[in-house]
This record gives structure tokens, sequence and C-alpha cells, in this order.
């Protein structure tokens, strides 16, 4: 098809990638209810469903008419310029060519290697067999070195880079590096002395047991007082907490309950919230452009890290949060005030596993991976060398001796699922978050205080105004520093730590 006279090359572009948004969007939904409603014996059939629609999305956005579209629109455009159209094209143009570059041969071996691969993962795990994963971890780091090669990368760069592009567009190896270094290595003194501390925050609030429907009232109570709108999405259960769905009015969230440890229910539900609200706050008008669409896994973590814990893990939090805990809970929570909530939702303890990790230690687990997936990709690592590595790895960061491959090399789903270069994001989000909650700070004096009155709609604005509104139009690092004024570093999410667990545990 070419376009009319009334249509514009890029009208007609945006035109095929707003229905490539709404395939997706349809997978979406389908990815939801595999995970909280769909029969068990349905799994065969929705794999067909998900796969048929990935196919259908991936033969748009590689058509060779978004090719000549996109030639027709730089040819008419300043694509330097801060417009929207530009950011669009742009963005368009990258997606494009990342598409393209990866035959369609090896994109069909990599979903079927990880539809596989993820299947013995859970077997393996279940079965703490390593070995019995190791074939298909060595087949995955093989095609993503593959799919790093199309791909291509900066001069100095190294395979990683390529990978991570995907997650976090502009980030590189090196770069992650340079930041985690210093952090890693302040982190490693906050441990060390809260380890050293002796003190033990109140611990009550987690050992209470709660019923399970009350505790779901609880959290959605909370996720809509502090701005999830139930109007435009949902929240149900699943095993592993994730938010979806298919639109910014219809977002899907999950979390999940235990009989006790109330604030991990909390904490899992204001996860998701923050990334359910950043969802939510793009611009509806834009739907299915760049413009759109969520920046980066980074940035949408940071939104995500912000609700759980410098809001949700504050003390001014719990001051509002202990009174509803009292009407969702009544006699069964007799004496814990906010101090005991905030010291059951702030306890610090290294563990081997990461999606249990507190505040401190949980961006040493990421950094690890991190680590191994880099050394993986060039080779300096073979798979069957993981376990030793990983253990030597837990043993140096967090002075853990791994009792088994379960709960070491083989807890996480992500190698299975071929994705590598993405682990980092989760601490990216952790900088981020930090970076941009201090200058919501400096900006807001007083929010911090006012959670404790429910206000929490002045932080939720101004995440909308300065991030949630913006889609991609500006790449992770500039929105960074058209917050913040600054790049990414390590000192806000330091004196955050700092600031929160000194006083807490005394040191
Ligand atoms: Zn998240």
């Amino acid at each position: 098809m070419t376009t009319t006279a009334s249509q514009t090359a890029y009208d007609r572009l945006l035109e095929i990638i707003r229905e490539e948004s709404v395939l997706d969007s349809i997978s979406g939904l389908l990815g939801w209810d595999q995970e909280t409603m769909m029969p068990i014996e349905g799994a065969a059939h929705r794999a067909k469903q998900i796969s048929l629609l990935a196919r259908l999305s991936h033969e748009r956005m590689t058509s060779s008419e978004v090719s000549e579209m996109l030639t027709a629109c730089e040819g008419e455009m300043d694509l330097t310029a801060d417009t929207e159209a530009a950011a669009n094209v742009r963005a368009i143009r990258h997606d494009h060519d990342r598409a393209v570059r990866l035959p369609a041969a090896l994109v069909q071996e990599a979903a079927e290697t990880a539809s596989a691969a993820q299947h013995e993962w859970a077997e393996a795990r279940a079965n703490n067999d390593f070995k019995r994963f190791l074939p298909w971890l060595e087949k995955t780091v093989d095609i993503c070195r593959r799919k790093a090669e199309c791909f291509g990368w900066a001069e100095g760069g190294e395979p990683w880079d390529a990978l991570a592009e995907d997650y976090e567009p502009g980030c590189t190896a090196a770069g992650v590096a340079s930041v985690f270094g210093p952090l890693r290595d302040r982190l490693r003194v906050l441990v060390a002395e809260i380890g050293d501390s002796g003190r033990t925050p109140d611990a009550r609030l987690d050992l209470m047991h709660l019923p399970r429907d009350e505790q779901m009232a609880f959290c959605l109570d909370v996720a809509e007082r502090i701005g999830f709108d139930a109007t435009r999405g949902r929240l149900d259960v699943s095993t592993h907490p994730f938010c979806g769905g298919s639109h910014c009015d219809d977002v899907r969230m999950t979390t999940r309950f235990h009989d006790d440890m109330l604030t991990d229910a909390v904490s899992s539900t204001m996860h998701e919230s923050g990334h359910a609200m950043y969802e939510q706050g793009l611009p509806y008008a834009a739907f299915g452009t760049p413009c759109g669409n969520s920046v980066s896994l980074g940035i949408h973590e940071s939104q995500s890290r912000m609700w759980e814990n410098q809001v949700g893990r504050s003390e001014s939090f719990w001051k509002f949060a202990t009174p509803l805990l009292q009407r969702h809970f009544g006699d069964a929570v007799t004496g814990i005030d906010a101090r005991a909530a905030y010291e059951s939702a702030n306890r610090v303890s290294p563990g081997f596993i990461r999606v249990e990790a507190d505040e401190a230690t949980y961006n040493m687990h990421v950094m690890i991976r991190f680590e191994l997936e880099r050394a993986m990709l060039t080779g300096d690592l073979s798979p069957a060398d993981l376990p030793a590595a990983w253990n030597a790895a837990y043993r140096d960061y967090l002075g853990l001796e791994v009792p088994d491959d379960r709960r070491g090399c083989l807890q996480d789903v992500h190698w299975s699922m071929g994705a590598m270069g993405y682990f980092p994001t989760y601490t990216l989000g952790n900088l981020y978050c930090a970076q941009i909650f201090e200058t919501a700070c400096e900006k807001m004096p007083g929010m911090v205080n006012g959670f404790a009155d429910g206000h929490f709609s002045g932080l939720l604005d101004w995440l909308r105004a300065n991030i949630h509104v913006h889609g991609r139009r500006y790449s992770p690092g500039q929105l960074c520093e058209r917050i913040t004024g600054k790049p990414i570093s390590a000192d806000p999410l330091m004196r955050y730590l700092d600031g929160k667990f000194r006083p807490l545990y005394g040191i």
C-alpha cells in the first residue's frame, strides 16, 4: 500500500505502528490471563496464540512499507528537532533496524529454545539439578551471542551492550560497571555495619497471621489511595507479581500473599502499583506510538521502586497506613503502631534469594548476575563453571555459603528466557529512583511528611508531568538529566540508604 494524497508518510507510518501495538496489546492480555485465570490445559493453545501474534507484529515492524515510510519521513523531517514527531520517527527507525537485523530463522530458534529452556529450568530448579539445565544454558548463551553479533556494538564495546539495548537503550557494560563499582564498595560497608550493630528491628507485624481476603482488601485500598485508578486497571493474584495489560485504560497488575508477612504483600502491591501508575499516566492520544510507550525497563523500575520503597517503606507512610490496618484487620493488629510497622518493613538480612532481598542487599544480587552474564557472553566464563563462580561471588559480596544451586544460580527465570542484559535494569531503576526522588523532595519540601496525611497526589502529579507524559520522547539518560540536572550516579541511592538504615540500626 502507498500513501494517498491526503495521508502523509508520517500518518501512514503511525497507522501501521499503532496496529502493531494493538496486536502486542492483545498478547499482553493473553499473557496476564495465562498467569492468573487460564486453566492449566490451556497452555499449549495459548502458546500458539501468542506466537502467531508475535509473528504478525514482527512482520509489520520489518515490512518494506515501514522501511519506505521511514525513509520518506527522514527526507521530510528535521530528526534532531525536539518534537513528538521527530522522536517517534527516531524510535521507529531504531526498532525497525534492530528487528530487520535478526534473521527470521534465528528469531524462531530463540523463541523455541526459550520455551523449552524455561520448562527444563523449572524442572532443574525443582530437582536442584544444574546438569539438567546446563545444555540449555549453553544453547541460550550461544543464541544470545549470535543475536549480539547480528545487532553489533560500538567500537570498544562488547556483546552485552548489543543485548541490553532492548531493555535499556544506550546502556553499556562499561557504563554500568563504572556506576556499580562505587555502589558495591559503599554497600559492603553499610551491610557489614548493619550486621555488626547487634540491633534487631521489631518484626511483630510480619509474624501475625492475617486472612488473605482481608490482606487483598487492605492492599487494594492502599493502591487506590496512592493513586492507582481501579476503573482503568485490576489487581489480581499470581505466584510472581507483575504488571501487564493492554492499554493505559486497561492495566493488569498482580500481587501475592502469605498467611503472615503482610509487609511483603504491601511492598509487592505498591511495587506493581508504581508500574501500573506509570502505564496509566502514559499519554492517551499517543497510544501505540513510541511517545505513548514507556521509555525503558530502568525508568519503569524507578517508578515501581519509588512507591514500594521511598514511599511504602517510609515511617511517614506507616503513620498513614496504621489506622487503615486497624480498620481492615481490627483486633488482629492490636499493638502495632507506625514505628513497629516501619521497622517490620525495613529489616535487613543478607540472604540467598534476590526477590526476597531487602533494600540494602538487593543490589548486590543484581551486580553478581551482571558480572556473570557479562563474562558468559564474552566467553570468559564457561556455563559449566557458573555454579562455582556464582557461589564464589555470594561468598565475596554477601559473606554467604550458597547451600545448593536451587538457592543459587538456578533461582531466576531470566537466563532461561534468553534475557541476558536485563538484570542491571533492576539496579539502574533503584539508582534512577533515588536520584529522581531526591529531586522531588527538593522541589516539594514537606512532601514526605504529607504522606502521613495521605497526600500522595503531589508526587504522582510530579512524576506524571516529568516522566509519564513523555513516553519515549527522551532517552533514559536524557530524562534523568532533564529532571535531576545530573547523569546517573550512586550518590543519591547511598544517601538514601545511609539516611534510613544508620539511624534505624544505631550505626
Ligand atoms: Zn518491577
